[in-house]
């Protein structure tokens, strides 16, 4: 089966085109570079972002963070769970981790910085 991708790795968007047999990739065409061919094989067998949200403050203000790394999209669901459970106390500062571990190997981080810092 044929899958046809824009890789989202860098502003140039090559068009990329998958070959999948028994869930495995085992051609990659049109990529500009290793990183499209690496993010075109993932994205078939298991896609991933990076997941960007707001969370709560105590004082009632949101705060944006994101996820340090890629998690499955199969996961999102869950993860946003336990986001949505998370209730900060300022100060908190850009890069802090807020939840370690929120999935394997992914921390929650924050990507502002809360009021009263
Ligand atoms: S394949 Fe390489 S050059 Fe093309 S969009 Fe992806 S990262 Fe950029």
């Amino acid at each position: 089966m044929k899958h046809n991708l824009t890789c989202v790795e860098c502003p140039m968007g090559c068009s990329i085109e998958v070959e999948v047999e028994n869930g495995k990739a085992v051609s990659v065409v049109g990529n500009g570079c290793p990183r499209g061919k690496t993010y075109a094989e993932n994205e078939v067998v298991c896609s991933k972002r990076v997941l960007t949200t707001t969370v709560r403050t105590r004082g009632g203000s949101m705060l944006s963070v994101k996820t340090s790394a890629p998690v499955k999209k199969s996961e999102t669901f869950e993860i946003m769970k336990k986001i949505n459970a998370v209730r900060l106390t300022a100060p908190v500062r850009i890069g802090d981790v807020l939840v370690k571990e929120i999935a394997e190997d992914v921390d929650l981080i924050a990507t502002g910085n809360s009021e009263g810092v």
